[in-house]
């Protein structure tokens, strides 16, 4: 039975009792909104039960993986797991070039935490152009990534020929910018076929039944810039994903919903995912980004973190990590680690506003009061880097001997 069977039948089991272990929540708490959509339990070949959804911390995915000209197998695999080190909950194996089972396998085999993969992907690089990929062939890649034990799978459904035409008709500066959205559309449009998965969802769900995989929504019509506002096709998908992930959900398959992705005006986010949250019926919200500006390009990671420190606080329960590559390259081991500590950061700042302060930043600043170094590399989401800048021995060299807080203990005594 799938965590949702067991849910629905009123069972707490093993991983349930984990998650609700790990997030210091009730285990009943946890069942009941298994059973109601609200939450999903991803499992791994290694690690411990991770749980996405209402009441829980919000979690981080980050995207590695090949492309059709970066391929380099080892980097992919370094990437995966410096961004494990650097606090990744989930990671995503996009990768489109080189021996991509391999590549999977090797990411798979090198990192503790739940992974995902967009079948499409691999789909589009090995069996393509788009009119010689049957519906078959995209059935087969989702069966075989599930087999290799991949925890969740994302692919667009929640779109179909009046959306693209509705697309078409919207004045949108950027048009699509999802990669699995457009191979989607370019496959219905070179077919002349409807969506193929929606018209082989059932099939779809039941292939991810057997494993208890993880099965998300994809965003396919997200904005690409941030003057694209909301609109028909976006408002489509939001509402079609949320039917879908409950068709998901009645069958017995765990189901997150993508959305709000892409670059969203900073005073909309808050609006736009408790939109989304309500209309999908409180199910997980994973969001890529967003961001709030297109003009960081080469600090895309700082202004998405800005967008998704909002969005996680309004509600959105998982987030993407943007690195500073976006928009410019695929991004190196570096660029995956600042675009996860980034979005660490992100997530802890939107579990403030939605849980309240933590004691990690209390126990910081009594180590900063207390000139204590190593006790704030300690509690510091990235101690590395702090320790790294903070090369002087016992001083800080902003103000020298003019310390704020040392004239303070000097004069009024604390
Ligand atoms: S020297 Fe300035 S920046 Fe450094 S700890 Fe003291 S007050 Fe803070």
């Amino acid at each position: 039975m799938t965590q949702i069977e067991e849910a629905k039948s009123g069972e707490i089991t093993r991983e349930m009792a984990d998650v609700a272990l790990h997030e210091n929540i009730a285990a009943e708490m946890v069942r009941d909104c298994i059973a109601r959509g609200e939450i999903v339990i991803m499992k791994s070949h290694k690690c411990k039960s991770l749980g996405i959804g209402k009441g829980l911390l919000t979690k981080v995915n980050v995207n590695i993986g090949t492309s059709s000209v970066a391929i380099n197998p080892d980097a992919e695999v370094r990437k995966a797991i410096i961004a494990v080190e650097h606090g990744a909950d989930t990671v995503s194996d996009l990768s489109m070039g080189g021996d991509i089972d391999e590549i999977r396998r090797s990411i798979f085999h090198s990192i503790s935490v739940p992974l995902t993969t967009v079948p499409i992907y691999q789909t589009a690089a090995e069996n393509g152009p788009f009119n010689e990929i049957d519906q078959d062939d995209l059935i087969r890649n989702i069966k075989k990534q599930v087999q290799q034990g991949v925890s969740s799978v994302v692919i667009h459904a929640g779109f179909t020929w009046d959306t693209l035409i509705s697309l078409k008709k919207a004045s949108r500066t950027m048009g699509m910018v999802s990669k699995g959205g457009s191979f989607t559309a370019a496959w219905m449009i070179a077919n002349k076929n409807e969506n193929p998965f929606l018209e082989r969802y059932d099939e779809i769900l039941e292939i991810l039944l057997k494993r208890d995989v993880v099965l998300s929504l994809g965003n396919a019509m997200r904005s690409g810039c941030v003057h694209d506002v909301s609109d028909k096709p976006q408002l489509s998908e939001i509402y079609k994903n949320a039917e879908l992930a409950r068709r998901a959900n009645d069958m017995g398959v765990q189901t997150i919903v993508e959305g709000m992705g892409g670059h969203v005006s900073a005073k909309e986010i808050f609006t736009y995912v408790k939109y989304h949250k309500k209309v999908s019926g409180n199910r997980p919200l994973f969001v890529s980004g967003p961001l709030p500006t297109d003009i960081a390009v080469g600090y895309d990671h700082m202004a998405a973190c800005v967008g998704a420190s909002i969005a996680s606080g309004a509600g959105a329960d998982y987030l993407c990590a943007i690195t500073p590559s976006e928009h410019l390259a695929l991004p190196d081991i570096e660029h995956v680690r600042e675009g996860a500590i980034a979005f660490r950061i992100a997530a802890h700042i939107g579990d403030s506003m939605k849980y309240g302060l933590s004691d990690l930043d209390l126990n910081l600043a009594r180590m900063r009061r207390q000139h204590n170094w190593g006790g704030q590399f300690k509690f510091a989401l990235d101690g590395g880097k702090a320790r790294q800048i903070h090369s002087t021995g016992d001083t800080c060299t902003m103000c020298g001997d003019f310390c704020a807080l040392k004239i303070m203990e000097q004069y009024l005594g604390s």
